[in-house]
């Protein structure tokens, strides 16, 4: 099993143009164009005594058509991904290659989100991790990044603990105009120190279309945050970049939503999404929000894009977070993302959910228990 290295909708560049953008670095640069809105996607499975042979000659004549393929190798079978204008798709006999066992259309509106279109979970990689194989990746650090001694020393501890990627927030969305809106790019040259000190890829959250080319120079995962999970044409220029990104549930929105809006990052050639739960906004006024664990298993089930679970959102209450760690790690979550801070009284955002680096390390402990306990590893 493996993440996804080619792009299936890279091979036809007539639909549009890339925007201009300088620097390559961290795979930042824009390839691809909009897929259109009458694409369709098959799904051809090969019979398990399919040869290699057979499943080149079925991919290349795919790509001579004009058409796109995204291989999935299974243990048993070979799950060829075919997607292109519906027209296109539907002329071409598909099943009638040797080695092939079934060609089915993906009815689900989000067709390359959607399990089927892969039959097996991806992985994705942030720097050198993988999240989405059996080991529960742990990612943690400040709501926001306020200082070098702070981001270094929070990176330190959590790396220590356990954790595998470190989270800081440059560019914060704020209710408020007037509270603490992030470092901007001082934050970022700050996390690329913590990653040089500790060796830990960092996640920071993209906002703005306008600051993706900088976010990409230091990020090795873009986030998008809840209140942007619907700013179609910030996940449309996520998309086309092929740095990994976590798309945050919206407060508001059903997990149908929640694909929908990972299908538009896809739908521009970048595969390498995380979808995080964070919590909704419900009745419920004791808690900051109410954190939804029922998306993890139906979204185990309905994609096969690796799931993150955000417990310090969720319910934004310290004292609660581990028990709300430890119930996403029991319902199947790939990875979790707590908020740490060595100093929670004097956070510039959210001091009253964040964990003490001693508490954080307690609940690596639980959640290792936890992760042992289902199958898994920390
Ligand atoms: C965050 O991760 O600090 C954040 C602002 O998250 P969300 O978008 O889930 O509110
Ligand atoms: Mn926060």
């Amino acid at each position: 099993m493996s993440t996804f290295l080619s792009n299936p909708l890279a091979a036809d560049t007539k639909l549009g143009t890339a925007l201009p953008r300088s620097g390559s670095q961290n795979g930042c640069e824009l390839v691809n164009p909009p897929q259109t809105a009458e694409a369709l996607a098959m799904i051809i499975i090969t019979r398990p005594d399919a040869t290699e042979e057979q499943i080149d000659h079925i991919v290349s004549r795919i790509h001579k058509w004009g058409l796109r393929a995204e291989v999935s190798r299974g243990e048993m079978r070979v799950v060829i991904g075919v997607i292109g204008p519906e027209d296109k798709i539907r002329e071409k006999p598909l099943g009638a290659f040797p080695g092939v066992e079934s060609v089915t259309p993906v009815l689900k509106p989000y067709k390359l989100v959607s399990y089927e279109f892969r039959g097996m979970p991806s992985k994705v990689k942030v720097g050198n991790v993988a999240v989405g194989g059996k080991e529960v990746v742990l990612m943690a650090g400040p709501c926001s990044v306020e200082s070098e001694d702070q981001i270094i020393a929070i990176a330190q501890s959590i790396g220590k603990a356990g954790a595998k990627i470190l989270r800081g927030g440059a560019f914060k969305p704020r209710t408020s105009p007037y509270s603490f809106q992030g470092l901007g790019k001082a934050g970022l040259q700050l996390l690329a120190e913590a990653r040089r000190e500790t060796g830990l890829p960092i996640i920071t959250e993209v906002m703005d279309t306008k600051d993706l080319e900088l976010v990409c120079e230091y990020a090795d995962c873009l986030q998008v945050g809840a209140r942007n999970m619907q700013n179609f044409s910030l996940l449309r220029e996520v998309g086309r970049t092929r740095l990994p990104v976590m798309l945050k549930r919206g407060m508001a929105a059903s997990i149908k939503d929640l694909l929908m809006s990972a299908e538009y990052i896809l739908s521009e050639g970048n595969f390498n999404v995380l979808l995080c739960e964070r919590g909704i906004r419900t009745f419920e006024t004791m808690t900051r929000n109410t954190l939804d664990l029922n998306a993890v298993p139906v979204l185990k089930a309905e994609t096969h894009l690796p799931v993150v679970v955000d417990p310090t959102h969720g319910i934004g209450i310290r004292q609660f977070v581990p028990a709300m760690a430890l119930a996403a790690v029991a319902a199947g979550a790939d990875s979790i993302m707590i908020e740490v801070h060595n100093a929670p009284e004097l956070a510039k955002s959210d001091g009253e959910q964040c964990l003490l680096p001693g508490e954080f390390e307690d609940l690596v402990c639980r959640i290792r228990g936890v992760a042992e306990a289902i199958g898994r590893e920390v």
